[in-house]
């Protein structure tokens, strides 16, 4: 899919052949076996990977994630669509990800930290804060991160906070990044509504997802008026056309861990919560949830891309052909996490902590220069807003690298 959208764009901006392979092929990528001790004594061996995409402007900055289905393609495919996103919000990054093959659903706590901490030492060689930074993804989280900060700051002798984003404020994290994704996808869906006269306050959203991202986006929302009608998680879904009381479901979730069984609202599954008409649809778990096969029969007016990916190539021809749905490409809708990673990251290099307002007035209108920039293109050269974002973002990664020249 990355791959493809790349070829896409290269056309668009008329690359020349040259260039291609450049900018494409991820410049580095380490795969590792992580050996651990399960709880009951049994030795296991998981897959662990990191695709650095390209180092040309400064460290590689990206998510980790932990998912049953991780695999190197995916962590490469992840890891260009970073270096778009930071291209895009104008961050001095190239684009990574990481991801170790893994339920850490089926996991103790003691068994994520020992994988944690044995992922960091293997990446030892290929990380840094100068070199590559990480943060929270999918089955990853504040804690996560505490363990890699803790791993490598004890291999280097001293305290090195830098080393990753999205940690626990105590330890040098910002204040704002566990809402930054969501509150800047919220923030992202209210000015789309200002764009087509959407009035927020009869609004309703749908929610795939209800981890870090889908739940803050949800929250943020519901700030602006905007009335949430179905959330679902990896088990299942609910729906209530009244709206969720998201207080009430999280007290649920807490106890349950899955949003399936909330008794103020009717099952759905997932697919059925994908066309339910609503004015927004938030897809916020994983890739290619939007496909050839459902892309015809969604029934919203603003498609949120809030995961990473969520719409295959295929769903977006069906899409072009369909100017009622207007699309927050993913690059755009989710970049709030990392544009507050990187005020993180430049906090721990500075020592110097900023207030949550801080934050979150830097992170709009980093998202507002964006947005204005990608919409006004995509108007002036009527093209997707999707091929709009990405030209935007290979074009600055490809001007550096002519600027940088080819070396030797
Ligand atoms: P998370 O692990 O906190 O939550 C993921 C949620 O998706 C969970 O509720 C899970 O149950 C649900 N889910 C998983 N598989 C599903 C399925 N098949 N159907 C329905 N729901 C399913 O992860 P997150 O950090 O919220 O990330 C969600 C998405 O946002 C990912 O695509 C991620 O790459 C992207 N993203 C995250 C951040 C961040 O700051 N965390 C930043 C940018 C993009």
């Amino acid at each position: 899919m990355a791959c493809q959208q790349f070829d896409l764009v290269a056309d668009h901006l008329q690359i020349p052949e040259i260039e291609r392979a450049r900018l494409k092929y991820p410049k580095r990528s380490l795969t590792v076996a992580l050996p651990i001790l399960r709880d009951d004594g049994a030795l296991e061996v998981f897959s662990g990977y990191r695709v650095q995409h390209h180092l040309t402007l400064g460290p590689t900055k990206g998510g980790l994630r932990y998912h049953p289905d991780v695999t190197l393609g995916e962590v490469a495919a992840l890891a260009m669509w970073m270096s778009w996103k930071c291209a895009l919000t104008g961050l001095p990054y190239g684009g990574a990800k990481g991801g170790i093959a893994c339920d850490p659903r089926a996991m103790s706590c003691v068994e994520l930290e020992r994988l944690t901490r044995r992922y960091t030492q293997e990446m030892i060689p290929f990380i840094g804060p100068q070199v590559d930074i990480m943060a929270p993804d999918v089955g990853t989280n504040e804690q996560t991160m505490a363990w890699m900060m803790d791993s490598y700051s004890v291999h280097m002798g001293y305290t090195v906070p830098s080393i990753v984003t999205g940690k626990p404020v105590g330890l040098g994290g910002s204040l704002g990044r566990r809402e930054a994704t969501g509150r800047g996808v919220s923030y992202l869906i209210n000015r789309a509504m200002d764009t087509i006269a959407m009035p927020s306050a009869q609004a309703t959203a749908v929610v795939q997802g209800f981890g870090n991202v889908g739940s803050v986006a949800a929250y943020s929302l519901e700030k602006y008026g905007v009335k949430v009608i179905a959330i679902s998680d990896v088990n299942g879904g609910v729906f209530n056309q009244k709206g969720l009381d998201l207080r009430r479901l999280d007290e649920h979730v807490e106890r349950t861990r899955t949003v399936v069984g909330f008794s103020e609202a009717e099952p759905i599954s997932n697919e059925q919560l994908l066309i339910t008409p609503c004015d927004i649809l938030i897809p916020a778990a994983l890739e290619r949830q939007i496909t050839e096969a459902n892309a015809g029969r969604i029934q919203c007016r603003i498609l949120a891309e809030a995961a990473n990916g969520p719409t295959t190539p295929e769903a977006d021809v069906i899409l072009e052909q369909r100017p009622d749905i207007f699309v927050i490409p993913d690059i755009l809708c989710n970049a709030g996490g990392v544009v507050v990673s990187y005020f993180e990251w430049v906090q721990d290099l500075q020592s110097f902590f900023w207030t949550e307002t801080e934050v979150t007035d830097k992170l709009f209108r980093i998202l507002e220069g964006a947005f204005i920039q990608t919409l006004s293109l995509s108007r002036k050269q009527k093209t997707s807003m999707r091929l709009a974002a990405l030209s935007l973002g290979v074009k600055r990664v490809q001007e550096a690298k002519r600027l940088r020249g080819l070396f030797p």
